[in-house]
């Protein structure tokens, strides 16, 4: 049964089906109905004119499509980036932030209000854990870019102003842990990647994780579609947990089993994200250390310059160092690595600078 709480963007284009014809009405509605939903990226009932009133009538009263408000939209100095906190109906918010880079755009999207991973470099893991996202949460943020990037504001910067560009890339890294929330975010992934829809395919949806073991055992088990990509910042047990506190609970060497175990059944390459912190974590001791760690798997790693929070005193590592890590990682380990271009750090919402109010 649908109740007042049904979000539309939380519903498979089978679950939309299902619901209309469980009300009675006819399938060629519900597939009217999502057409609005992800190809018209319809904000309103009121604009969906071609439903049936009395089936506008009927969803009116039984569900939601809460379009998220914007309580505040900040673009970047250079353009590229378009920062977005938006509100949730139960008054929490949530960031989420549009990067536009060259020949794509990708929206990072939140999976959860805060999160309860404590990453110590982290902004969102700063404020703590407040709640899971819904699917139909997760879902609206990608279309609220999407509507975003057809019909940018009138005097939108230079940088974004591509009237008509089409999503094509989601990573779930913004605020929260998504394995954390599993059964909400694969939710979200099936509706993303519907062929009908915003039809993103499995290679434009990454997922990032801090390590959760138990559903990266599951990701491998269920082959769901999406890329992964592991925040591994440290390559021993002990540096790893002053860094990342749920590595305590998930230790280095089950995470590699796992990881292991994911490249084996999936027969999927992983991105290994490492936060470079000067003096932290860049030595070439360092470098070597994760070389030995991933030497022989199917691994890429990308090498993420600290972004600066508010709560943690490190600074990032600077390129000659950063171009040092890599040069070893190639040429001592064959293994691939890039290091991230810097977006929106002026307005925080570089990796790990998303937080509720950090604008
Ligand atoms: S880096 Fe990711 S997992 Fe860690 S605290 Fe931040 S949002 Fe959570």
């Amino acid at each position: 049964m649908a109740t007042s709480s049904t979000h539309l963007h939380g519903l498979t284009r089978e679950e939309l089906r299902l619901l209309l014809v469980r009300w009675g009405f006819s399938p060629v509605h519900a597939a009217r109905l999502w057409s609005y939903l992800y190809l018209g990226l319809a904000g309103s009932f009121a604009a969906m004119p071609e439903l049936p009133v009395k089936v506008r009538t009927r969803l009116e009263t039984d569900t939601r499509l809460d379009p998220l408000p914007v309580a505040l939209a900040t673009d970047s100095a250079d353009g590229f980036t378009r920062k977005y906190l938006l509100a949730l109906p139960d008054g929490e918010r949530i960031e989420t932030v549009l990067m536009r880079f060259t020949g794509r755009v990708t929206a990072c999207v939140s999976s959860q209000v805060g999160c309860a991973m404590g990453c110590v470099f982290c902004a969102t893991g700063q404020m703590g854990y407040t709640r899971h996202l819904t699917p139909g949460e997760i879902v609206a943020q990608a279309v609220h870019v999407a509507r975003a990037l057809r019909h940018p504001p009138p005097g939108q910067c230079h940088g974004l102003s591509d009237t008509g560009a089409r999503l094509r890339n989601v990573v779930l890294m913004g605020m929260g842990e998504p394995l954390h929330n599993y059964d909400a975010v694969m939710h979200a992934i099936d509706i993303l990647r519907d062929p009908n829809g915003l039809a993103l395919g499995a290679e434009r949806i990454t997922l990032s994780t801090v390590g959760v073991v138990p559903g990266i055992l599951r990701l491998a088990e269920e082959k769901r579609p999406c890329h992964l990509a592991v925040s591994l910042h440290a390559a021993t047990q002990t540096e790893r947990a002053a860094l990342v506190p749920a590595a305590k609970k998930w230790p280095l060497d089950e995470l590699m089993a796992a990881c292991r175990t994911y490249s084996h059944q999936t027969g999927r390459r992983i991105f290994y994200e490492w936060t470079l912190i000067e003096g932290k974590n860049d030595s070439a001791e360092h470098a070597r250390a994760v070389g030995n760690l991933l030497h022989g798997l199917p691994a890429q790693i990308n090498l993420i310059p600290l972004n600066p929070t508010a709560g943690y005193a490190g600074t990032p590592t600077r390129s000659e160092a950063a171009k040092r890590f890599q040069k070893i990682l190639a040429e001592e380990f064959s293994l691939p690595s890039t290091v991230r271009q810097r977006r929106g750090i002026d307005i925080a919402a570089g990796c790990g600078q998303l937080a509720v109010g950090s604008v």
